[in-house]
């Protein structure tokens, strides 16, 4: 079911077509190209896509590129991949850089209406004299400029006359407005900066609560959607798209933002982490970016199906992690082979079985899903199983191997420990076993039972795979919450593994998802996988606990 559930904003957008107030809708996501995207923002974009989508309109894809000393090709790239990874098509790419000129010719219009100034107060002054919530602010001593000579700054201002912070373009709104956005906010800032688009042609950036309005009603954009903390710019919105004299008239709507437990929801900080060296990049598959979370093996369908659960609401929230893992588990339940890993291995020697000999056992390659057939896998005198799959002296209630005791091999035989073997320091590093041929798998045998099955990789033709086993990054303890961000990392984020899978899995590729029996769903990495190694990244554990 492709369509997303009912919200408020599709409501306002139902009213709004049927009362004729538009006749399409245009919506558009608007991201800074100053990082890359996160699962916050996929909230966004489905949010946004889906909107249109539904009622026939469009969408743009807007990089609001007004503050260039933050922003880089490089994320203007990595968010149109993410956006089309997501599985979403945009109209038309545009770019608020390309409305600079128009911008400054409305600006020029608030100057010659008596609705903007230039301002010579440095930015210490400006805060001193905007007031507070319940004190109100004060005119600036240059509020009452000529229109002549504001025209004649701004001008300058644009041709470089000035230096950073000297000069600032305001709006004349009012300075006891109880809503502070409206006591006269910036329009425009001089920066001599690098832009990644327009390079040096300009040195004077139009401030987002202008450029934004003015680049929405540009487009026709109908319904402008973003998140809470802009309600207050509401009316500032709209103040700019009256006085700039905008023929189209957009309308700004607020949702909460996402929320998720024990991640980290915010770019500045995930630069911070990238930055700092905490990861290895913006796509490691712990970052919550959409590029690490495909990396990790999230897929498209599971977050966009995570996105329209939850929701969109005006009320703060925070959804529990558990959520967008119940969906990747759900996506993945019947689409993946299910297969053997074994990630800390021991090995076992049948001592029964005859010497170099090599026999195939058939393998089902989904119990859930028949139609994804068998495969076959190698069983020979000696395999790995898991080191945790052994205790020489087991509490009670344990049913995997210890000596004398038998279990069953998935896929295979029964199984019974008869000798433990163990280097100088007390290790064990080996097992010797017998097998009973009476046992295997499919023969229906019914003789006896064991309680514990257990999976395993033939040993001369397993193939070496390094495994990565995620936890969160921040240590999300409240008694920590006033701690420095950096001092909250987990240091224990990443587990990587040596260990070995099935022969078949030689030719996995990146991005290939595999479930391992009793360990989870797990994503060959596409980087550092190579021909010597397999690399999986560990997506998400199984629901059930780990004892069989
Ligand atoms: P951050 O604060 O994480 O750096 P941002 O809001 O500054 O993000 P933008 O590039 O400005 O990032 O955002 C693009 C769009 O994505 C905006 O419309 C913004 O409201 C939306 N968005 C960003 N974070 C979230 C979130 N956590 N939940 C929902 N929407 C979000
Ligand atoms: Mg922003
Ligand atoms: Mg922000």
């Amino acid at each position: 079911n492709k369509t997303s559930s009912s919200n408020f904003i599709k409501n306002i957008v139902a009213d709004d077509l049927k009362a004729g107030k538009v006749k399409e809708v245009i919506t558009r996501f608007p991201p800074e190209p100053n990082g890359y995207l996160h699962i916050g923002h996929a909230k966004s974009i489905c949010l946004n896509f889906e909107l249109a989508d539904e009622y026939g309109g469009k969408t743009n894809l807007r990089f609001d590129d007004t503050n260039p000393v933050k922003e880089d090709t490089e994320y203007v790239e990595s968010i149109q991949e993410d956006v089309k990874w997501l599985g979403f098509e945009w109209d038309d790419l545009r770019f608020a850089s390309d409305y600079f000129e128009e911008l400054y010719q409305r600006a020029v219009l608030l100057i010659k209406k008596g609705k903007a100034f230039v301002c010579d107060l440095n930015a210490e002054q400006m805060r001193e004299m905007r007031g507070t919530l319940t004190v109100p602010g004060q005119n600036s001593p240059y509020r009452d400029r000529s229109i002549e000579e504001n025209l004649d700054l701004f001008a300058r201002m644009r041709a470089g006359e000035f230096k950073d912070g000297e000069r600032i373009l305001r709006a004349k709104i009012d300075m006891a407005s109880p809503n502070i956005n409206l006591r006269d906010p910036a329009l425009y800032r001089i920066a001599h900066a690098h832009h990644h688009r327009t390079g040096d042609a300009w040195c004077i950036y139009p401030m987002y609560d202008y450029a934004h309005p003015i680049s929405d009603a540009i487009e026709g954009v109908t319904h402008s959607i973003c998140t809470l903390e802009f309600e207050d710019h509401r009316p500032l919105y709209d103040w700019v798209i009256d006085e700039c004299e905008m023929s189209s008239q957009p309308r700004q709507y607020e949702f909460a933002r996402l929320n998720v437990t024990n991640t980290i929801m915010s770019k500045r900080y995930l630069k911070a982490l990238v930055d700092q060296g905490v990861v290895e990049s913006w796509d490691d598959p712990r970052m919550p970016t959409i590029s690490g979370l495909r990396r990790r093996g999230f897929t498209a369908e599971s977050l966009r199906a995570f996105c329209r659960e939850i929701g969109v609401a005006r009320a703060y929230s925070v959804v529990d992690e558990r959520m967008l893992e119940f969906f990747i588990r759900e996506d993945l339940k019947l689409k993946a082979p299910r297969t053997m890993a074994v990630l800390a291995p021991l090995k076992v020697v049948i001592t029964n079985y005859p010497e170099g000999q090599v026999e195939m056992l058939e393998a089902e390659n989904n119990s859930e899903n028949e139609e994804m057939g068998n495969r076959s896998i190698p069983f020979s005198r000696e395999i790995y199983i898991e080191q945790d799959d052994f205790m020489e002296n087991p509490p009670s209630k344990y049913f995997r191997l210890f000596p004398g005791n038998e279990v069953r091999l998935k896929h295979a035989y029964f199984i019974k420990c008869e000798e433990v073997i163990k280097d100088e320091a007390g290790n064990v590093v080996e097992l010797r076993c017998t097998y009973d041929p009476e046992t295997k798998s499919g023969t229906g045998f019914t003789g006896r039972k064991v309680k514990g099955t257990i999976h395993w990789v033939e040993a001369s033709q397993a193939v070496p795979a390094e495994f990565r086993l995620f936890e969160p990054l921040l240590i999300d303890n409240p008694e920590e919450a006033d701690k420095e961000f950096l001092e909250r990392i987990n240091p224990n984020s990443l587990e990587v593994l040596q260990g070995f899978v099935e022969p078949n899995m030689k030719e996995a590729q990146g991005q290939d998802k595999f479930q391992f029996f009793r360990h989870g769903y797990f994503n060959v990495d596409p980087k550092h996988t190579s021909e010597s190694k397999v690399v999986f990244n560990r997506i998400v554990s199984l629901k059930s606990s780990f004892d069989p």
